[in-house]
């Protein structure tokens, strides 16, 4: 008889807000788990690492799961053979409660791991540009929750002793009772004038950070809304912000900038933006999946050696084109003899990465001037052309090719559909608090996205909202709604989209998000 094998619980760290700082170890388990129980500070993002089988069970806001219910489904999974993450904000063990919850694994003789997280404590001054030590203002660092109401004498903070020790304070939860801590630290001696800052969201595309003194910490916190999680910092080294602040000086820092393309395909661009300061919020709108029509497909596998051209126009398009190739043939030489165009540089990135080499790129983007490239290439009369295309794409490109007297088949190799699912929670947050940016990277996303959240209805409700387009046709689909973009592209990639995100950033200057 075979014994089911007990599951083991994985206390995983997220670290504190960029999922960046998540540890390799962590990702490997990501990656893994059957199950996994995130608390409201770990980033959501980091739920994409996960299987898409996983059962991913939020505790939402903190207060939604009460902590004997999170042990108990613990337990309960890790009993029935499960691999279970339990994905905690910062490091696990600091005012977690991950320090309860593996004393019940241990009690009930669960197998677990304890995996360090980067805890807000260094990373979150770190990103605000303070460090906690520095040779020439002090040598240690004091770490204290501002929100305790032990009323037992072991664990009761000792205020009176606190505002005497010398070196940097970090104080996490204290937001709420700022006002009532500053003021017994005062009332035990530490001086009024000692610099504080106390940073939201740190290390996250909405960090905000508001510094003043220990006697105007708390108006100014209360004045500029500054809500939990934030963090508190006590200590000269406050001061070297102004030399260090290399986050906050990013050029998108505080803008926030929707991505629509395919998950897949917004990483690096979402990564890019991330990495210039903005707040991204990935909205995936669109997926790619197999096309209607599947006998043009084969008709074209088998006649491939009559083309004269196989022409990619999206990167997607070579991936699809060869998943199916290989389905069907196991040897790259029955690609045949035909040319190869791509439209645009991605797409012909992605055939030279299949070692492919790309014959034609015509560098605009319509369907004229792509045909007018074939034509200055050679006379396309009579030439055979193989459109490997999205389903339902633009009749412009195969027209224009057949008034130049080619013969065109325009083969739907991929079908896009709408993405409705928001695993990160990030198309909530747009509907909620809205953004300065949504940036389009073809027709496509601008067609998804409005079926999902009826653009102009959303350009209504939150008026500051403005849209970047990658080019024309991203363009014509957007006017098409009866809008208007505020920025297109000049060059028409992501490259190019960001080069008119940063001179619009530019020129509005920041909105005075930071006060210091
Ligand atoms: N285990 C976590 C701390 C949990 S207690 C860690 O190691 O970081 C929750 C408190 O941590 C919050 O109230 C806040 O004070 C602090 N905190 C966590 N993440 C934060 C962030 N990104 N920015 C500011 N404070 C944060």
């Amino acid at each position: 008889m075979r014994v089911k094998s007990k599951g083991t619980v994985y206390l995983v760290g997220a670290g504190p807000g960029d999922a960046g700082l998540l540890t390799l170890r962590g990702a490997e388990l990501l990656r893994r788990a059957d199950v996994i129980i995130h608390d409201a500070l770990a980033n959501p993002e980091l739920l994409r690492l996960a299987r898409a089988e996983a059962e991913i069970i939020s505790r939402g806001n903190n207060m939604a799961m009460p902590q004997p219910e999170i042990t108990a489904l613990l337990i309960a999974k890790a009993r029935e053979g499960k691999t279970v993450v339990r994905l905690k904000g910062g490091d696990p063990l600091v005012f977690g409660r991950g320090g309860e919850e593996a004393e019940a694994l241990a009690t009930e003789k669960i197998p677990f791991e304890i995996v360090p997280g980067v805890s807000s404590i260094t990373a979150v001054p770190n990103y605000a540009g303070i460090p906690l030590t520095h040779r020439e203002h002090c040598s240690s660092f004091t770490v204290f929750t501002g929100h305790s109401d032990s009323a037992d004498e072991a664990t009761a903070l000792r205020y009176d002793q606190i505002a005497k020790i010398p070196g940097t304070k970090v104080v996490l939860m204290g937001t709420e009772k700022l006002h009532d801590w500053t003021k017994t630290l005062m009332a035990h001696g530490m001086p009024p004038q000692t610099p504080v800052a106390i940073i939201h969201r740190g290390t996250t595309g909405q960090q905000k950070t508001v510094a003043g003194t220990m006697a105007t910490i708390a108006t100014l916190a209360a004045n500029e809304k500054i809500t939990p999680p934030a963090l508190t910092v006590i200590g000269d080294v406050v001061k070297l912000r102004g030399k260090l602040n290399w986050f906050e000086n990013r050029p998108l820092f505080g803008r926030r900038i929707v991505v629509t393309r395919r998950s897949e395909q917004a990483g690096s661009f979402a990564q890019r933006l991330a990495e210039l300061g903005a707040d991204v919020l990935e909205v995936p709108t669109i997926k790619i999946t197999t096309p209607t029509e599947k006998d043009a497909i084969v008709d074209c596998l088998l006649e491939l050696n009559s083309y004269d051209w196989l022409v990619f126009t999206s990167a997607n398009g070579v991936t699809a084109f060869f998943d199916i190739f290989f389905r069907r043939f196991q040897d790259l030489r029955d690609i045949g003899g035909a040319r190869i165009a791509a439209v645009g540089p991605t797409t012909a990135a992605k055939l030279r990465e299949l070692h492919l080499q790309v014959d034609l790129t015509p560098e605009e983007f319509t369907g004229r001037k792509i045909a007018e490239a074939f034509k200055k290439y050679q006379d396309i009369e009579n030439v055979k052309i193989c459109l490997l295309r999205a389903e339902v794409a633009n009749p412009d490109l195969p027209d224009a090719l057949a008034k130049m007297g080619a013969i065109v088949d325009d083969i739907a190799i991929y079908k896009t559909v709408s993405a409705t699912e928001d695993p990160t929670g990030a198309g909530e947050r747009l509907l909620e608090i809205g953004a300065d940016w949504v940036t389009f990277t073809s027709s496509s996303t601008v067609e998804h996205f409005h079926a999902r959240f009826d653009l102009p209805i959303l350009v209504k409700k939150f008026p500051k909202l403005k849209l970047a387009s990658i080019g024309p046709e991203t363009t014509k689909a957007i006017t098409a709604l009866g809008l208007k973009p505020s920025l297109e592209a000049k060059e028409h990639t992501t490259d190019g989209l960001i080069a008119v995100l940063l001179k619009a950033a530019k020129a509005q200057g920041l909105d005075l998000f930071n006060t210091s």
